[in-house]
């Protein structure tokens, strides 16, 4: 029986193991970067909030004018079923709309492509070891480059062009960082690879409103600090009041709240995951348990 435990791929109603799951050279979501597409996660059993994140997915479709010729009931049952077919009880569930392929030889015209869904799961991802993130990470601010502006390419159609987070990367991984953050051209903080940013002022947390993705996590971490009786602002956040903040953290599907001991050289929290993000970090893990917002896998 071929082993579906690395991953899966629903490709044309097809199931497949992940490492025969391809698209053609010509598809313009590989000459062009022309792919929308969102990340759900499944925890012991169950996607969190799977509504809101194909609810998301939907929305940069219409953004995006991809027609792939599936509707909302469609996609979660492509899901469902990859899902149950890998017998992954913790994944990391990617949903992607490409762009296709021009039936006219070296046509410019988007209209003409043949838009396609395909899905595909992989045992679930932590952005950063549970480990480090517990520990508190490690950020370095780019300095070769910006996030492309918001009205270049749209933060919030989850998308795959990472020219800008890549350059950061390498300057993050070169100087020893874990990970990378962008700042926009007004010299606000916005988002890395991956993942939101907040930082916290006593009661009070900020995360940016403009230039990046409406993270489900994010929206999480929001609504999680209404109930632990924090603040929550989403606004600009400019650099210099970032540089005050008491702590900091990210946020992510792929390992929820993660707190960040040190930004550049620069030490938050005497170095160490902060009390409020550890706080929301442990709440984050109950919150993907909580029964209303879970869909259980199921046989299809
Ligand atoms: N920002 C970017 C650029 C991302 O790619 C992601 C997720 O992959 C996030 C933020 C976090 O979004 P979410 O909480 O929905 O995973």
């Amino acid at each position: 029986m071929t082993d579906l435990s690395n991953g899966v791929a629903w490709m044309g109603g097809k199931i497949i193991p992940i490492a025969d799951a391809a698209i053609p050279v010509t598809d313009w979501g590989l000459t062009h970067s022309d792919i929308a597409y969102d990340v759900v996660p499944v925890w012991h059993g169950a996607f969190f909030r799977l509504d809101d994140y194909v609810n998301r997915f939907i929305a940069s479709l219409t953004a995006g004018r991809y027609d792939i010729g599936i509707d909302r009931d469609g996609i979660f049952a492509a899901l469902q079923e990859m899902v149950y077919a890998s017998g992954m009880q913790d994944s990391y569930v990617a949903m992607v709309a490409a762009r296709g392929r021009n039936p006219v030889p070296g046509s410019r015209d988007p209209r003409d492509c043949a838009n396609h869904f395909y899905a595909w799961c992989v045992p679930y991802v932590h952005i950063v070891k549970p480990d480090a993130a517990t520990k508190g990470t490690s950020i370095w601010i780019a300095k070769s480059v910006r996030r492309i502006p918001e009205d270049s390419v749209n933060p919030r159609v989850k998308n795959y062009h990472w020219g800008d987070f890549t350059s950061g990367l390498f300057e993050a991984k070169d100087k020893g960082f874990e990970t990378t953050l962008l700042l926009d051209h007004d010299g606000n903080v916005t988002e890395g690879p991956g993942f939101n940013v907040f930082a916290v002022f006593g009661d009070r947390v900020v995360t940016s409103d403009h230039g990046v993705l409406h993270g489900i996590t994010r929206s999480t971490v929001l609504e999680m600090c209404v109930e632990a009786g924090l603040k929550p602002e989403a606004r600009p956040l400019p650099l210099e009041e970032f540089w005050q903040a008491d702590e900091v953290f990210m946020s992510s599907s792929g390992g929820g709240v993660i707190p960040v001991a040190q930004v550049d050289d620069r030490h938050f929290s005497n170095g160490a995951a902060g009390p409020v993000a550890s706080g929301l970090r442990k709440r984050y893990f109950d919150w993907i348990m909580r029964d209303a917002y879970r869909t259980p896998i199921k046989a299809p």
